[in-house]
C-alpha cells in the first residue's frame, strides 16, 4: 500500500460514522491520524475514547474546535472563555496535543472589536493551555465567514496575532480551503513555518460553483485549489506534520462512507 503515514482525517469528514466506526475504518485502511470533533465525543468518556483511538493504532492529532470568543455581552464572553478552558481539559484527557480555534465573529459587532475580543480570549486561556501542555491553533477562515464565524480571515492576521501573544503554546492552523485565494499566501506561509508556528495543515477543495457556503466542500481534485503547490510551500521550510482531510459535504455524507473513505485515500494520493 502507498504511504499514508501522514494522512489524518477529521471525524466530521465522515460525519455519519460514530467515532468507533471511524477509528476502525480509518485504521483498517492505513490512515495514520485522526482529528476529533468535539461532537464525536458526546456521551462518551473522553479519556477512554482517546485510548480506544490509540488502541486502533491512530495518532490523535487535534481536538476541534474551540474559540468563538467575541460576544456583545461581557457575560457571554466569560462563558466562551469557560467553555474553552473545559475544551483544553478535554484535549488533555483525549491525549490530543492541539486544540483548534475557530476564533468567532458576531454580526453587528465591528470586526476590529471582534479581533480585540479574540485576542483577549486567547490571552485568557493560554496559561491553562500551557499548564496542561496543550497547544492552541488559530485557524483563519475564508472571509465569507467574517460575519459569524471568524474575524481572523488571512494567514497574516493569524501570524500577527501569534507574534503579538508570543507563546510556545500558540500557533497557526493552515487550511487551504480558507486561504488559497490570498495573494500573500506564499510569503505568509513561509513566515509561519520558518517561525515554527505551523501546527496543522488542512486540505479539501473549492468547487465551482460552490452551492452551499458551509456544506459543499470538495474532495481534493474536485476543485481549483493548487494543493500541491501550497503543500510545497508548507514543506519547503521543513513542515513534516500530518496532512488533514477536513471536508463538510452533504453530498459526500449521503454516500456510503466506506466508498467515500476509499475516494479520500485515492484523492490524497493523486492530488495532495
Ligand atoms: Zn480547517
Amino acid at each position: 500500500m502507498d504511504n499514508l503515514s501522514r494522512l489524518c482525517i477529521h471525524t466530521i469528514t465522515t460525519k455519519p460514522w460514530d467515532i468507533e466506526d471511524a477509528a476502525r475504518e480509518y485504521s483498517r485502511h492505513g490512515v495514520a491520524g485522526i482529528s476529533v470533533w468535539r461532537e464525536a465525543l458526546e456521551g462518551r468518556n473522553v479519556r477512554q475514547s482517546g485510548q480506544m483511538l490509540r488502541d486502533a493504532g491512530l495518532t490523535v492529532v487535534s481536538l476541534v474546535r474551540g474559540g468563538f470568543f467575541p460576544a456583545a455581552a461581557r457575560s457571554d464572553r466569560r462563558t466562551a472563555i469557560d467553555d474553552n478552558l473545559k475544551l483544553i481539559d478535554e484535549a488533555a484527557e483525549l491525549g490530543a496535543p492541539l486544540l483548534v480555534l475557530v476564533c468567532g465573529a458576531v454580526p453587528g459587532l465591528a470586526l476590529e472589536e471582534c479581533r480585540r475580543q479574540i485576542k483577549d480570549g486567547i490571552a485568557a486561556i493560554l496559561p491553562h493551555a500551557a499548564a496542561c501542555g496543550i497547544k492552541l491553533g488559530v485557524e483563519p477562515l475564508h472571509p465569507m465567514y467574517a460575519d459569524s464565524r471568524s474575524a481572523i480571515n488571512t494567514l497574516k492576521q493569524a501570524n500577527d496575532m501569534v507574534a503579538e501573544l508570543a507563546s510556545d503554546h500558540l500557533g497557526v492552523v493552515h487550511d487551504v480551503y480558507h486561504l488559497w485565494w490570498d495573494p500573500d499566501l506564499r510569503s505568509e506561509t513561509l513566515r509561519c513555518v520558518q517561525g515554527g508556528n505551523l501546527l496543522a495543515f488542512h486540505v479539501s477543495d473549492w468547487k465551482t460553483p460552490t452551492e452551499d457556503l458551509l456544506l459543499d466542500r470538495g474532495l481534493m481534485g474536485d476543485g481549483c485549489i493548487p494543493i500541491r503547490k501550497i503543500r510545497s510551500w508548507v514543506e519547503s521550510c521543513g513542515y513534516e506534520g500530518f496532512i488533514e482531510v477536513e471536508i463538510f459535504s452533504s453530498k459526500y455524507w449521503a454516500m456510503d462512507q466506506k466508498v467515500f473513505l476509499t475516494k479520500i485515500i485515492e484523492a490524497y494520493l493523486a492530488y495532495v
